[in-house]
């Protein structure tokens, strides 16, 4: 069921610390971790501690963390000092889109260049 633990995705098993990551912040409802294989130098992961697969569902099943989610990419950005250059925040979402692991998780990309449009 959305909001619950799901026994087999790697994001709840970082929230339960069953896997290890990188964590740079954490608060009641929200866990950041370097990604794995950083597509720039500032690469965080921002994921909610409750599963829900993406960016909609999550806004539709628990507004409040939606919002605790974007409110923490920024600090992480912040963190990182990459706010003042410029960062971006990406949610992928489908398979088609590059999405690759089904616990929705925000993307904070910083500290080079970033061009847009993306691939
Ligand atoms: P996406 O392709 O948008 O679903 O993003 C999934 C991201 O998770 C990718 O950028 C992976 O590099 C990253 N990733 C996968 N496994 C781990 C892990 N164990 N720790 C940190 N990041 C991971
Ligand atoms: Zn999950």
């Amino acid at each position: 069921m959305a909001g619950e633990p799901q026994s087999d995705c790697l994001f709840c098993k970082i929230v339960a610390g069953e896997v290890p990551a990188t964590i740079v912040r954490e608060t009641e409802t929200t866990v950041a971790f370097r990604d794995i294989n950083p597509q720039a130098p500032t690469h965080v992961l921002v994921i909610p501690r409750v599963h829900y697969p993406d960016a909609a569902s999550l806004a539709v099943g628990a507004p409040t963390v939606a919002a605790d989610l974007l409110r923490e990419a920024g600090e992480v950005a912040a963190q990182e000092k990459t706010d003042a250059g410029g960062y971006r925040i990406v949610l992928n979402t489908g398979a088609g889109a590059g999405q690759t692991v089904f616990h929705v998780h925000a993307h904070v990309l910083g500290g080079r260049g970033l061009n847009w449009p993306p691939g």
